[in-house]
């Protein structure tokens, strides 16, 4: 696949005319290239995007969600070709792209496309005095920055708000992972989507990220990705004053009591540690259980991990694909024999896999390790791989305590039977989300985001809508 930049409504070549290798993580291959793009390419993308946001923030919300139903009508009718380029670009099992990536993007789109024609503005009421109205209008040229996890789920979250609330998009996918973000733009191309509305520029995060992010013109960032870029980002916004949405990374507690169901939080447990590769920004890598249920729990938790089946993405049977790039598969293995130097047991795993017939592939086994603190490096930062630390808790303060004991605050899982239990943990724990006796069921209308260094604001429904808007409170005097 030799992909392109889209821009102005056009499929074009990087300026300085370069172009890199994409590697399939299954198999180590290089199957395709990628723009190289720099700053000329994001200059033009911006210009491109302020020449449009005139005609399309005058459109009628109905006329901009019509635009946008046709988009997610497509990626329906390609599902099945997008699924497999994102599991054959990211290393993901393809029945989870066909199943959760895939889906998920056509519904932010239709979520967005249809949240728009449900939208009111604020009247507040002062009597015969008078009255207050809060307009909410669109800002102007948005980047949209997204990382390589869940490539098209991720980009289509920020991108469909942005677009919905009458803004012109640029937006950058991760190098690692461009192939859906190109077959979006080869989806715009098909629908008719009006030139110049969302551009997609291709490249590194130093090439093509910071010119966009820098650029005086692009009034809002939304930004997935890691802590430490979310940081950089934030130092080059501040001084510009500009709008930001940082949603980072996590080291999320999964806090399990004796109390549980116990099959349903081990099968769930399982998925919260394990799904994507451990490579999604929700998963649990700090599993925390009440002492009277450890060592059942880490018996039959290790011998449900080693069942897991890793292998080729492809293959229906496969529970663990590859890991996105040798780079990020080495990250692991350091972290997992640091995790060893700090005094842990690798209860299982712990190795690079080979899988047959696929020897230059990057797999790693799902890797469960016990009898670390939580102060030791294992259990502060985050890995963002098939790998998880188990810790025992004697009270609930303790729990809570070990659960709130890093920089982060993204999301957390809590399991017990007692209602008065699970209320107080969930009030008490410090993070954006809260799942209470399961993971990951999500509803596009809930305020999504983190606490600390997990980022700053919130996406998902209205939020996101208002993220994306900006207010004006008008009075109007009847005195
Ligand atoms: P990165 O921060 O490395 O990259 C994210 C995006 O930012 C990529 O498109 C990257 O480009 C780009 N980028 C890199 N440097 C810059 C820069 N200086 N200026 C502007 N853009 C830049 O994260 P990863 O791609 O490694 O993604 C994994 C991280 O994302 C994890 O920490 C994970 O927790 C977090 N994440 C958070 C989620 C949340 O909702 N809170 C959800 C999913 C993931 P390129 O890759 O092309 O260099």
């Amino acid at each position: 696949m030799r992909i392109q930049n889209y821009i102005n409504g056009q499929f074009v070549a990087p300026a300085n005319g370069r172009y890199f290798d994409n590697v399939a993580p299954a198999s180590g291959e290089v199957y395709g290239t990628i723009p190289e793009s720099g700053s000329e390419d994001v200059n033009r993308a911006i210009e491109a995007a302020k020449k449009a946001f005139p005609l399309w923030s005058a459109l009628t919300a109905t006329q901009r969600s019509t635009h946008m139903l046709r988009v997610a009508q497509r990626i329906e009718e390609r599902l099945d070709e997008l699924a497999a380029a994102e599991s054959k670009d990211n290393g993901k099992p393809l029945k989870l792209a066909t199943r959760v990536d895939i889906p998920r993007a056509r519904d932010n789109f239709a979520f967005y496309a249809t949240a728009i024609l449900h939208e009111a503005s604020e009247t507040h009421d002062m009597g015969a005095q008078g009255f207050n109205y809060t307009l909410r209008r669109p800002i102007g040229v948005v980047a949209c920055i997204s990382p390589w996890n869940l490539p098209l789920y991720l980009f289509t979250w920020k991108i469909a708000p942005a677009l919905a609330a009458g803004n012109t998009v640029v937006a950058k996918p991760s190098e690692v992972t461009p192939a859906t973000a190109y077959l979006l733009s080869q989806i715009l191309d098909e629908v008719g989507f009006p030139a110049g509305v969302l551009n997609i520029v291709h490249g590194t995060g130093p090439a093509v990220g910071e010119p966009l992010v820098s650029h005086p013109e692009v009034p809002v960032i939304s930004f997935t990705g890691g802590t430490a870029t979310g940081a950089r980002i934030s130092q080059i916004a501040a001084p510009m004053f500009k709008k930001l949405s940082l949603e980072l990374g996590g080291k999320n507690p999964n806090l399990i009591f004796a109390d549980c169901d116990f099959e349903k939080m081990l099968r769930t447990t399982l998925q919260s540690s394990f799904a994507n590769q451990g490579q999604i920004c929700l998963c649990g890598s700090r599993i925390l259980v009440e002492r009277p249920l450890y060592d059942r729990f880490v018996a039959e938790f290790v011998q449900r991990v080693k069942t897991l089946q890793v292998g080729r993405p492809e293959d229906p049977a496969t529970q663990v694909g590859a890991v996105v790039s040798k780079d990020h598969q080495a990250k692991i293995l350091h972290y997992i024999q640091l995790a060893q130097e700090e005094g842990g047991t690798v209860q299982c795993g712990g190795h690079a896999v080979q899988v047959e017939g696929l020897e230059g592939g990057f797999y790693v086994a799902p890797t469960v390790i016990t009898g670390l603190s939580m102060h030791c490096r294992t259990n502060q930062e985050e890995i963002f791989g098939p790998v998880v630390t188990i810790q025992a808790f004697d009270t609930v303060e303790e729990g809570l305590s070990l659960a709130n004991a890093t920089k982060y605050g993204l999301a957390a899982t809590v399991w017990t039977q007692n209602l008065r239990r699970a209320h107080h943990v969930a009030s008490e724990v410090h993070c954006g989300i809260v799942w209470v006796n399961n993971w990951l069921v999500r509803d596009l209308r809930t305020p999504f985001g983190g606490v600390k260094a997990s980022g700053i604001g919130r996406e998902g429904g209205f939020e996101a809508l208002r993220f994306f808007t900006e207010p004006k409170n008008i009075y109007i005097d009847l005195g």
